[in-house]
């Protein structure tokens, strides 16, 4: 239906990255604010990379997309943020999101697995959050807009996510998310992926 995406993976280059790729990129990722990893890679480099941004301090991001069943659990112990769509929590829980009560039910599922914060994404619902520190799941709203193309609109709220934990480190959680779901909720609104981008004039101002 309009603006509902289907998504065709072409692996390419993503699956050529290696352990090697890693050990020349340490320094960057040791001294990095933030470490984003999703599952485009070979999973074992992902949660290697994860690895290595959490012995050094470096704050983890994971985005368990595309979805796998049997996903290695240290994905979660070496996860800071584990934040996964409605499709992606369904596959790794079973448990079908249809209602803000199964969000923060497999948020809670999620969390108990080892992450710090997990966030479940909800489309035009916004987000769930949970955390160790507020294990109480909090409903984070998108604000309504007319949505044309939902394509990669969780890859846009995971990179603003990045953008403000790299940024404006100083920001609450869930000021983080609900800046984020603004700047994914702008992406929709536009054919294509990139729709985004921060130089857009039109983008409310307050995002930065
Ligand atoms: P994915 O693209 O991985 O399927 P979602 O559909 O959950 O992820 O969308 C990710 C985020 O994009 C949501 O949390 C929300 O912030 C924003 N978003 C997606 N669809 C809409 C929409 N129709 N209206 C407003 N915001 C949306």
């Amino acid at each position: 239906s309009l603006g509902q995406n289907v998504i065709v993976i072409v692996p390419g280059a993503n699956l050529l990255l290696n352990f090697e790729d890693l050990k020349r990129a340490s320094d960057v990722i040791c001294k990095a604010k933030v470490v984003v990893c999703q599952l485009e890679i070979t999973p074992a480099v992902s949660l290697e990379a994860l690895k290595m941004a959490r012995a050094s301090g470096v704050k983890t991001l994971f985005n368990p997309a595309p979805a796998l069943a049997d996903l290695d659990p240290q994905f979660y112990t070496y996860s800071d943020i584990f934040c996964c769509n409605e499709t992606e929590a369904e596959i790794l829980t079973g448990i079908s999101v249809g209602s803000l009560e199964d969000a923060a039910k497999v948020g809670r599922m999620l969390l108990e697995r080892g992450c710090k914060l997990v966030i479940v994404t909800l489309g035009a619902e916004g987000c769930m959050m949970i955390s160790g520190e507020e294990p109480i799941p909090k409903h984070v709203p998108a604000g309504k807009v007319r949505a044309v193309d939902t394509t990669g609109a969780g890859d846009s709220f995971v990179g603003a996510l990045a953008f403000y934990l790299a940024y404006y480190p100083k920001l609450s959680m869930e000021e983080m998310i609900r800046k984020s779901n603004c700047v994914a909720s702008v992406s929709v609104q536009a054919p294509g992926t990139q729709s985004s981008y921060p130089y857009r004039k039109d983008l409310p101002q307050d995002l930065f």
